[in-house]
């Protein structure tokens, strides 16, 4: 039976995306060297299996290469996160996904070929760091080194202006792309609608131009 999904290290981060995986109807085949783990995941995932999946033939024979992707979450071990991406690459695995643990991890991942680097605790910190520093900001989407996307909601300062008299684009070069007012989105905001208490407006922008937006909101 081929998996489309094979998911390799089955601690709090690969767990959740194989349980998210299989909720989206995926199939998946969760791989961890630990008995404990694989037992959890034997009635969560279609496959569980275990298996070291540093030793080259191990992969080779659970058929790795006919996966369409594979998610490497081994955490700590990151020697055994090197070693099984490697050989993942020189199998000819199409999409490859690994959990950097640090900064180095991922300079490391990104040289022997990995198609996607996560770094879940360090971006993960990094938004929650952005709705604790300003209490205007619910959601934060980091885009590149520089630009994000924001969700900001509309405080007495900004609430009955409308965006003609913000002129948020020329005094700031932030764009408002939607904005959503309680179930309603509105994906081309009218420049002449009054904004309303507690509107989430969404804004894309170079973070510099965003942070000075939002001390003025302040
Ligand atoms: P998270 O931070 O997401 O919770 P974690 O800290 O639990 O992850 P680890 O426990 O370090 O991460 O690693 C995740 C899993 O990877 C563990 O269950 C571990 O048994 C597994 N693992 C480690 N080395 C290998 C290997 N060589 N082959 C297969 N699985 C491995
Ligand atoms: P992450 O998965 O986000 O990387 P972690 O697995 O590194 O987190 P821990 O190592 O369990 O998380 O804890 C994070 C930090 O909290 C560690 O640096 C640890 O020294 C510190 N820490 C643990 N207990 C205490 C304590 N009682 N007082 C202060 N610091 C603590
Ligand atoms: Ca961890």
């Amino acid at each position: 039976m081929k998996s489309e999904f094979a998911v390799i290290g089955l601690g709090r981060f690969g767990g959740s995306i194989v349980r998210s995986l299989i909720e989206q109807g995926m199939e998946v085949m969760a791989i961890d060297i630990n008995e404990e783990r694989v037992n959890e995941f034997a009635s969560v995932a279609t496959q569980a299996v275990i298996a070291d999946t540093t030793d080259e033939n191990v992969l080779k024979n659970l058929g790795i290469r006919n996966f369409d992707h594979v998610i490497v979450a081994i955490g700590d071990n990151i020697q055994s996160s090197i070693l099984t991406t490697i050989i993942l690459k020189e199998l000819g695995v199409e999409h490859i996904t690994v959990k950097a643990q640090n900064d180095y991890h991922e300079k490391v991942l990104r040289k022997i070929g990995a198609d996607h680097v996560v770094h879940p605790e360090r971006d993960m910190g990094r938004r929650i760091a952005h709705y604790i520093v300003s209490t205007n900001v619910l959601d934060y989407l980091e885009l590149s080194e520089e630009y994000s996307i924001v969700e900001v909601i509309v405080n007495d300062f900004l609430a009955g202006r409308t965006l003609v008299e913000l002129d948020v684009r020329a005094k700031y070069g932030i764009n408002i792309v939607a904005i959503k007012r309680g179930k309603e989105i509105i994906v081309s905001p009218m420049a002449n609608d009054p904004l309303q208490m507690n509107d989430i407006l969404i804004i894309i922008g170079a973070d510099t131009d965003i942070n000075r937006f939002e001390k003025k909101m302040l």
